[in-house]
């Protein structure tokens, strides 16, 4: 059996980084080695810092327990044989996560991001394996534009919500009908604000009706996904319009979104679009990687349903489960999606970019 990808956790006490502690258990392709964090909890122990915050479903993994945890900026501390690291760190600003990440990238370390910090440079790939892995293409250019002469470079992944939407969109984009304008409305689990998170007092039988940021994040980052790269980035594709309100739910893991779509000029049937959802495979499923799901998109032919309890960890988490299609008096048709935010929308996406990464021969 081939020897493991050494990996690092940046920011693994974290939400996000439990979440990658957890799914990479048994990874056949990527071994954890190193966990850096804030100077809180540099100097101690994985075990020790992150005791009082674990949120996991699992007890804290025995290969990891007595890692000793190092300041993200520590980088005479990084191991040696490390061959990439996965990022989920928060700072006190994005320029300072820009500035970190691209040190990794400058000294050989291929950073697969999960934060927004580097979402709109445009020769960093935002990459959804199932849409758009064409725009890992992007790196060599970045690695000329930025002098990254030891194999380094930053990919990031999108915002957790869009997930939950953006390959069923992708997909009737892909099957010829173009879409020319959508509503979205998410209902975001309080994961998603990492931990702590939003007070319990402010969530407890509540909604709150504003996500800062978020909306701005669902109504931009699908065009630089659905973009094609051009001279030195990625160049957004901006037919599709987008408007977008973020709410945050009493839920704990699984983003859901309400989606009205109209389209350009063909409109599918309703039984068109179950067909295209229900055989709609891209370049993860083909590959087998072990973190795509065998079915992207799962349709729930059930009026009660996509519900993020009883859906959220469909495929491993990996899948998206949608519902209630229906037409639109205003729009062309209404449905209702749902990705798990911690997984499809953060980790599990995250590793999946890294597989990809893997296979094109960007992370060795
Ligand atoms: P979180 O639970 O607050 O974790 C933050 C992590 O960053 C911890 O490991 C923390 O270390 C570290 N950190 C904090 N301040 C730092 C500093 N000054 N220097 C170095 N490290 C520092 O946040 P999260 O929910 O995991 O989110 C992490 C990132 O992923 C964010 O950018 C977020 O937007 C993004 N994201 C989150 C989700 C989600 O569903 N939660 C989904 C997609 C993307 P200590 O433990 O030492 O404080």
């Amino acid at each position: 059996m081939p020897e493991k990808l050494k990996v690092g956790v940046l920011g693994g006490t974290g939400v996000v980084g439990q979440n990658y502690i957890k799914l990479l258990q048994g990874h056949p392709w990527f071994e954890i080695i190193d966990i850096a964090a804030s100077p809180r909890s540099a100097g101690k122990t994985y075990l020790e810092a992150v005791k009082k915050k674990w949120q996991m479903d699992m007890m804290i993994p025995d290969t990891v327990k007595d890692i000793m945890v190092r300041d993200v900026q520590d980088y005479s501390a990084v191991p040696d044989g490390l061959s990439f690291v996965f990022s989920a760190i928060t700072m006190p600003s994005k320029d300072d996560i820009r500035r970190v990440e691209m040190e990794y990238a400058k000294k050989g370390i291929p950073v697969v991001s999960n934060n927004s910090a580097h979402r709109w440079t445009p020769d960093v790939p935002m990459l959804i394996g199932e849409i758009n892995h064409a725009h890992a293409d992007v790196i060599p250019i970045q690695q000329k534009n930025r002098r990254f002469e030891s194999g380094g470079f930053v990919a990031v992944k999108p915002n957790c919500s869009l997930q939950s939407y953006l390959t069923a969109i992708y997909a009737l984009e892909a099957a010829g009908y173009k879409v020319d304008q959508l509503i979205i409305t998410t209902l975001q689990a309080v994961s998603g604000a990492g931990y702590p998170g939003v007070p319990s007092l402010d969530m407890i039988d509540n909604i709150v009706p504003y996500i800062g940021g978020e909306e701005e994040k669902t109504e931009k980052e699908p065009l630089k996904i659905l973009g094609k790269i051009e001279g030195d980035g990625i160049t957004n594709d901006d037919s599709i319009k987008i408007s977008a309100t973020c709410t945050r739910v009493p839920v704990i893991d699984g983003h859901t979104a309400v989606v009205n779509v109209k389209f350009k000029s063909k409109v599918p049937k309703k039984n068109q679009i179950l067909s295209i959802w229900k055989n709609f495979r891209a370049l993860p499923q083909e590959l087998d990687l072990p973190f795509a799901p065998e079915q992207p998109i799962i349709y729930l032919d059930d009026n009660t349903r996509p519900q993020p309890r009883k859906d959220r960890n469909n495929d491993k988490g990996m899948a998206i489960t949608v519902g209630r299609l229906r037409e639109d008096n205003v729009f062309d048709y209404k449905f209702v999606a749902l990705s798990h935010n911690t997984v499809r929308g953060a980790a599990g996406g995250g590793i999946l970019n890294a597989e990809l990464l893997k296979h094109k021969g960007y992370i060795k």
